[in-house]
């Protein structure tokens, strides 16, 4: 089986997983309690805390918070910052930020805006800017969209906003950039959301980088964990399974980087021209490949690449829903409905080895012209 849908969902780093065993088996304890075995794990908690955080953020001024998953840090930093005037956010946001901003809508609390994209998937930063005001609370853009890969400048337009604004809160979601695209967080960022699972980590582990000075109203409250900014029992196995997949994610990403645009090359290279065409543009994230089908259907193409053992992602929502069967973001770049119709997403991590991709591209030629032929 080759596995092309790492946007999605990652294969966990076994050595991560052996290395925080222990921690699931053995040191299972409450990581609250008073007595020692539990205590004990509050270092181990401190550790991979720091450990996730430096790779990304200066930590004399960002500190980093646990959470579930990447959409809990989303809906956390919206509803716990977008709570006056208008909130600002961009078109090719991920559901985890667009569904919170339609909640906000519906409340009628705020006000909120979207900023268009331009035709690679990258958000129109003068557009934006322009819906920023006196009254705009909360800025949302992500930092590497996760359906065709382009990439924000999310540290130069955090500074343009600020320039325009400098109370406004502003967030990133980072959850397909981090560990993959050379980066450090500027202090114009307050919050950075992240997700182990797209990383060789477990799903169901998250956090929250944000601001020291920032003060976050919890959003779940209870037992008071994580200083009383997000409650609930920590997963000690998940976050130290995190931090040991981000020790091995971090080590390579410069040479993975590399590699993976060779690799991504290298299969639009191998591509039927004749029925392919590309969306990802070569300044996306190496890890995304966008292309359309144009005139097939992506899902009818996902199954039959999935009976010949190639497993990859489309654009849709593979919903028979017709609301959404296309694209929103291949839409917001300015396609056609018959192009986000067609659209498959090829994604890699730092497993996928080149026969894979020279295997793939052979499946995706082939299924391509057989499903073209049959519907002659
Ligand atoms: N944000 C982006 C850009 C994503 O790609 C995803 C997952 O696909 C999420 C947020 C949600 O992350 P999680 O699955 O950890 O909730």
């Amino acid at each position: 089986m080759i596995y092309l849908d790492n946007a999605a969902t990652t294969k966990p780093n076994e050595w991560a997983f052996e290395q925080a065993q222990a921690y699931a088996l053995e040191k299972f304890y409450n990581p609250s309690a008073l007595y020692t075995e539990g205590y004990a794990l509050q270092s181990e908690l401190k550790k991979a805390r720091s450990a996730l955080l430096s790779k990304v953020a200066d930590e004399n001024f960002f500190e980093l918070i646990f959470t579930s998953c990447g959409t809990e840090s989303d809906n956390q930093a919206i509803f716990s910052f977008a709570r006056r005037g208008n909130a600002v956010t961009t078109a090719g946001e991920h559901s985890a930020v667009l569904a919170p901003f339609a909640e906000l809508k519906n409340r009628g609390s705020v006000e909120t805006r979207v900023a268009p994209l331009k035709k690679d998937g990258r958000v129109d930063e003068e557009k934006l800017l322009a819906l920023v005001d006196g009254k705009t609370s909360f800025v949302s853009v992500m930092q590497v969209n996760n359906e065709v890969g382009a990439i924000n400048d999310i540290n130069a337009i955090a500074k343009a906003v600020k320039a325009k604004n400098p109370r406004v809160i502003f967030h990133c979601d980072g959850v397909q950039g981090y560990g993959k695209i050379p980066f450090r967080l500027s202090k114009e960022i307050d919050l950075y959301s992240i997700s182990a699972h797209k990383i060789g980590g477990m799903k169901g582990v998250g956090a929250l980088i944000k601001r020291k000075s920032l003060v976050l109203p919890p959003y779940l409250i209870g037992g008071g964990q994580e200083a009383g900014r997000r409650s609930g029992t920590e997963n000690v196995f998940g976050i130290k399974q995190f931090e040991f997949a981000a020790e091995r994610k971090f080590a390579t990403l410069k040479e993975d980087y590399e590699r993976i645009k060779g690799y991504r090359e290298l299969l639009w290279e191998r591509l039927d021209k004749e029925v392919f065409f590309r969306i990802s543009s070569k300044e996306a994230t190496p890890y995304i490949l966008s292309v359309s089908a144009i005139g097939l259907r992506g899902e009818i193409l996902l199954h039959m690449a999935n009976d010949m053992g190639l497993i990859i992602g489309t654009g849709s929502a593979c919903s028979s829903n017709a609301k959404n069967r296309y694209s929103k973001v291949v839409l917001a770049c300015g396609y056609d409905e018959k192009t986000a119709d067609g659209v498959l997403r090829l994604s890699f991590s730092s497993q996928t080895t080149e026969d894979e991709v020279l295997e793939a591209a052979k499946i995706l030629n082939e299924i391509a012209v057989d499903l073209k032929r049959r519907m002659k």
